[in-house]
């Protein structure tokens, strides 16, 4: 599994950085950055609620 952001949709609430902090970081831009190449098993869950939860849709989250 694996997780992507789009930069230009990301606005900066930092919700997935807080609650998948293995997966998401904030860069320097205040931008959130996925961090892993492969979704750990135990971070899967808080992935897809990042997508569910991310106001403009910019994380995708895929087999
Ligand atoms: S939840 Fe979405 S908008 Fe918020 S920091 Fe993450 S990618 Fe950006």
């Amino acid at each position: 599994m694996k997780a992507h952001v789009d930069r230009d949709k990301c606005i900066s609430c930092g919700l997935c950085a807080s609650i998948c902090p293995d997966v998401f970081e904030m860069d320097e831009e205040d931008i959130s950055v996925v961090i892993v190449d492969e979704i750990p098993k135990d971070s899967e869950s808080c992935s897809i609620d990042s997508q569910e939860g991310c106001p403009t849709d910019a994380i995708i989250v895929d087999e």
